[in-house]
């Protein structure tokens, strides 16, 4: 097995899965952009484009007085972008040191570069996400490449280096079903990912949402909810994120003889007055 491998694609799932749980992301409909852009919000990372003429830099990372700047070349094809913008963010969410990368062609066998390299397949064609659509949806090579917006090579490679890693000395027959099912036939590669499909569900879902994901999902749906369905809502350490994050929510604390219900509201759907109305009445009924 490539302990490499293995090593920065079980990193870049901490964080990945974190993020797709915390969103509920669909399995179907993924595309790398809703983390990427997360990320760059979150970090303040300026995305830009570049070209130089004279030499071909895929892309550079700047941490500068000025902050974090990715720049990709404008001439590439987009899916180029795509896997040069993710591999940036691969240097930076792994906390690789430096305060500058370009990527050239030459480069890309050091250390750091192959771990970006990683980075970014695995957010590009999370495990997932693979088995969702190649397996349980039974999408063609071609769609699957369409819809992560990936070239065919990046799917190619990426899909042999995840296979390899659940079946390190069925290399010949892993090479076999990713042919065949580039060629149009899914028989072989669907083998290959029933025996594994228990296995990559089970680490995905070792993730959940934080309480304050799992308050903010429930909220936008119902629009109230309490500590009768989340106690930890009653702990007000957790109060400021609920607030800070979302401007719409709201979150308040009603007692009577000893007994308290903490409930958060959304203020498009609920006046204060009524959401205090429905706490008290929950409260009436403990
Ligand atoms: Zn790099």
């Amino acid at each position: 097995m490539d302990e490499l491998y293995t090593r920065v694609s079980s990193a870049t799932k901490q964080v990945l899965y974190q993020h797709m749980k915390d969103n509920n992301i669909s399995l179907l409909n993924y595309n790398f952009n809703h983390f990427f852009q997360y990320c760059i919000k979150k970090y303040k990372i300026q995305v830009i484009s570049h070209h130089f003429s004279n030499y071909k830099i895929e892309g550079l990372t700047i941490v500068d007085e000025l902050g974090i700047s990715f720049s990709y070349e404008i001439d590439n094809p987009k899916v180029k972008q795509n896997f040069t913008l993710c591999h940036e963010l691969g240097h930076f969410i792994l906390e690789h040191e430096g305060i500058y990368f370009a990527e050239s062609i030459e480069n890309q066998e050091s250390l750091l570069e192959r771990e970006a390299n990683i980075f970014s397949a695995v957010v590009l064609m999370p495990d997932i996400v693979l088995l969702s659509k190649i397996y349980y949806n039974c999408e063609t090579f071609q769609r699957v490449q369409n819809s992560l917006e990936v070239s065919k090579q990046a799917l190619l490679f990426r899909l042999l280096d995840f296979l390899r890693e659940y079946y390190p000395d069925k290399d010949s027959e892993i090479k076999q079903a990713i042919e065949t099912y580039i060629e149009g036939n899914n028989a072989s590669i669907y083998r290959l990912f029933h025996d594994i499909r228990e296995q990559i569900i089970g680490e995905f879902h070792q993730f959940q949402p934080s309480l304050i994901n799992q308050v903010k999902q429930r909220v936008r749906k119902v629009g109230f909810v309490t500590s009768q369905e989340y106690p930890d809502l009653l702990n007000q350490d957790n109060w400021k994120a609920i607030m800070d994050e979302s401007i719409n929510l709201k979150i308040w604390l009603v007692y009577n003889k000893g007994k308290s219900i903490a409930y958060v509201w959304d203020k498009e759907k609920f006046s204060d007055k009524e959401a205090r109305k429905k706490a008290e009445l929950q409260l009436l009924l403990m």
